[in-house]
């Protein structure tokens, strides 16, 4: 059955009326499981005056109130984890209990939004001069706007339209198109949750719609999360019209491995940061880099990646599940044969792997490569796929010099038993979230998501404070009463002591 997937404007979900069609497919066999008839430009200008038109109202919706809407949507999206998984699995071919976990880093976001009125404080000085006191609001912004990646249809949207919303905004999401299924349902659960008319909507398209929310002056801010270069495209283009914009981008996610880590925990630790989710993860480690007598248990990880089998969603023993679609698959080949071609040793090659029933599906198996050097493809690209890299180093001091050089500072990792390397780690390394004997690092929401260098444009990261930051404006207020002007108010017969 094919399902059309509804846009959400005005308060009106609608299959809208753009006669550019999108097919959205199951990953697993590309058999078609959605159409989208992408948004028009009336569509997605009806979209932001409806987003500013309610923005006059809710941004006078008391904070308590806006918290409710947040603790009620919380609880609905609880209620329907399950469902939101299964939903999520199906268009992204990921396990489901990877499904569950895409959801779940969603649902703490939506958790930390009730507590909108604590993040939301400003600063009160009593006497900066006599009598003078200065304080500050944080206001909102206006309307805002959010574009999504595939590979986390749940929790990044999450990231962003709860946090913008609490803080008083109205907010318009374009999700991606290869999984439009799973935000669809966040936004059906957010009207559930009481959300007011024009609070949120829903365009769904490709760059056209994305490059109408990017010139239209009633957006006020841009979060985006993506690629490289269309992070660039959009913090470029949107910062030019003169928006607030926070993109989040590719990355290349390094893991320095010391002799003295404990050699089980590296070996499963690895395996599941690089090949789960079939490396589909901004936070996948995708480069291990062994640091001397390290490199002796190169041989023991492979026999543990050989072991992991991709599979069907709904197959509990399948380790991940396949590529989004038959062009990131002709990607990651193509990197898989360069890789081959320049020089680096394939241990462990999943070009030709299938699984049984689903030939048509876009499979890799576990890829591993060694003797990988700076300069090949494999190094520099971000695959974004179930390899990894394996490189070699005579020095922590080497291996830190490597990680700094890449262009990439979303996230790493160490391995060790000593504070000290730790230590020496988390201080010199030039990236924006260290694991320490953690393989990947996402911070919970009371922090933020801080990737660094090429793998961020913009100052104020995803969720937490700096969030808010983003979200909203600071207005400085200095005000001076005057003790005698209360004599006067008092009227003339009545004293002030
Ligand atoms: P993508 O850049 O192809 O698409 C992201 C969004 O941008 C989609 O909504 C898409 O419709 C839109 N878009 C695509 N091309 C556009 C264009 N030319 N102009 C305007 N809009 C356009 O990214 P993707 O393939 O969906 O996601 C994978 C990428 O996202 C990877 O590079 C991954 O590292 C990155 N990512 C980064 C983070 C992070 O926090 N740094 C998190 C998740 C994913």
């Amino acid at each position: 059955m094919t399902t059309q997937v509804k846009h959400y404007i005005d308060g009106e979900f609608t299959a809208g009326t753009g006669t550019s069609q999108i097919v959205v497919t199951n990953p697993a066999n590309n058999a078609t499981i959605a159409v989208i008839n992408s948004a028009t430009a009336d569509e997605v200008h009806a979209a932001i005056a409806s987003a500013k038109a309610a923005f006059k109202t809710w941004k006078e919706v008391p904070v308590s109130e806006r918290a409710r809407v947040m603790l009620r949507y919380q609880h609905l999206l609880k209620e329907h984890h399950d469902e939101l998984a299964t939903i999520l699995a199906h268009e992204t071919g990921k396990t489901f209990e990877d499904a569950k976990g895409d959801v779940w880093r969603g649902i703490e976001v939506a958790e930390h939004a009730c507590n909108i009125a604590s993040l939301l404080m400003g600063e009160t000085v009593e006497n900066v001069a006599r009598s003078i006191d200065t304080y500050s609001y944080t206001q909102p912004l206006g309307v805002c706007a959010g574009i999504t990646p595939f590979n986390f249809p749940a929790m990044i949207p999450l990231w962003m339209f709860p946090l913008a919303i609490a803080c008083g905004n109205t907010f318009i999401l374009k999700p991606s198109e290869q999984d439009p299924m799973t935000p669809q349902r966040l936004v059906e659960l957010f009207v559930e949750a009481g959300a007011p008319k024009g609070v949120l909507q829903l365009i769904h398209g490709d760059k056209t719609a994305v490059d109408i929310l990017l010139a239209d002056p009633a957006v006020k801010a841009i979060s985006f999360v993506g690629s490289v270069a269309v992070g660039q495209y959009i913090y470029k283009t949107g910062t030019d019209n003169l928006k607030r914009v926070q993109a989040f981008a590719g990355a290349k996610n390094h893991c320095v491995i010391m002799p003295d880590a404990n050699k089980q925990q590296v070996i499963n630790n690895l395996v599941g940061a690089s090949v789960g989710a079939a490396g589909q993860r901004c936070m996948a480690i995708s480069v291990a880099v062994f640091v001397g007598a390290a490199k002796e248990w190169i041989p023991e990880l492979k026999e543990a990646l050989a072991k992991v089998r991709p599979g069907l969603w709904d197959d509990k023993d399948a380790g991940y599940g396949p590529l989004i679609s038959p062009a990131a698959k002709v990607r990651v080949l193509k990197l898989i044969a360069q890789g081959k071609e320049e020089g680096a040793q394939c241990l462990l090659d999943g070009s030709d792997f299938t699984v049984a029933g689903f030939e048509s599906g876009n499979w890799v198996g576990p890829t591993m490569f060694t003797k990988v050097t700076t300069d090949m493809s494999i190094y520099k690209e971000e695959i974004f796929g179930p390899v990894l890299c394996c490189m070699e180093s005579d020095s922590l001091e080497d291996a830190i010099e490597l990680v700094n050089a890449s262009p990439y500072g979303n996230g790493t990792s160490i391995f060790t038993a000593s504070g000290a390397a730790a230590r020496k780690y988390q201080h010199e390394i030039e990236v924006g979230q260290v694991g320490i004997n953690v393989p990947i690092p996402v911070p919970l929401p009371f922090f933020s998501f801080t990737g660094w260098k090429g793998s961020f444009y913009g100052d104020q990261h995803a969720y937490g404070k700096q969030a808010v930051r983003f979200y909203t404006e600071t207005k400085t207020i200095t005000a001076r009463w005057f003790e005698s002007d209360i004599a006067v108010a008092a009227g003339p017969n009545m004293s002030i002591n």
